[in-house]
């Protein structure tokens, strides 16, 4: 892995670049705490477009915020759709989460996080049994205004892929501590957006379009189709060498004098 100063000027690049592709980050007017916390968990490994529609699905499906945290997680899972990304897992969390809270201030306004400040908001979260760091994360930033960059399985897979992060190794709370040290408060917003743009758009979970991704140049985990090419030419040529060094050599004649020599 490279150093600390190298990571904060590959985000750093990564960042402009990715600006140039996709533009300012659209700030959506969200007005209450827990449209956060449903499009928090359903933009993991889903679009933008996706997760709208999921929520306009649920305006549909329940009659208030109350109604969904009451709800059996098949029926979210129903009202989410059989395609949806990770529906079973986000069916399970989403009532999880809003009858934790409510049990604990009888309320589904979430007036309780006015006073609290930030740190305080994070921490709130983080307490709560089945919430992942990211989600607190989240919060903590879209309600509260704290320095934050949530990593959820997106953005843990594009850093990772590009040597800024190491999934394999590090826990959530590990990622995020070093991103939000690494990305200055000001940018956070703007990189993490940038991030989960072009995961949904082309560093996709299993098959990523390096070709079109304007991190291509510097990203250690391209793959790109001349490598592809070249790579199954080089499997092809290996097929057809000789097995060993010996069988490949070819012999060579005694030169006139040395056998000149032999006779005498
Ligand atoms: S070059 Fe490929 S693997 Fe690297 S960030 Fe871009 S899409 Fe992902």
């Amino acid at each position: 892995m490279p150093p600390f100063a190298d990571k904060v000027k590959r985000l750093d690049r990564s960042r402009l670049l990715l600006r140039r592709r996709y533009g300012e980050p659209l700030r959506l007017i969200v007005t209450h705490p827990v449209e956060h916390v449903l499009r928090a968990i359903l933009a993991e490994e889903a679009s933008a477009a996706e997760v709208d529609q999921a929520i306009e699905r649920f305006r549909r499906y329940f009659a208030d915020m109350n109604d969904l945290r009451v709800s059996h997680p098949h029926e979210i899972r129903e009202a989410l759709g059989a395609d949806f990304p990770r529906a079973t897992y986000k069916a399970r969390i989403i009532p999880r989460l809003l009858d934790q809270a409510f049990k604990q201030h009888n309320s589904m306004v979430w007036d309780f996080l006015e006073p609290m400040g930030k740190m305080e908001v994070r921490a709130y979260f983080e307490r709560l049994e089945d919430v992942r760091p990211f989600i607190a994360a989240t919060l903590a930033r879209d309600c509260a205004g704290a320095h934050a960059f949530p990593v959820d399985n997106d953005v843990a897979r594009v850093f990772g892929r590009l040597g800024i992060l190491d999934p394999a190794a590090e826990t959530e709370t590990e990622m995020q501590a070093f991103l939000e040290r690494a990305v200055k408060a000001s940018r956070a917003y703007e990189a993490h957006w940038l991030i989960k743009r072009l995961a949904e758009d082309l560093c996709l979970p299993d098959k990523p379009r390096c070709e079109r991704c304007p991190l291509n140049a510097f990203c250690p985990s391209v793959v790109l189709a001349a490598k592809k090419k070249a790579a199954s030419r080089g499997k092809a040529g290996a097929k057809k060498q000789p097995k060993s060094k010996a069988a490949a050599k070819p012999k060579r004649k005694k030169s006139g004098g040395a056998a000149q020599k032999k006779r005498r």
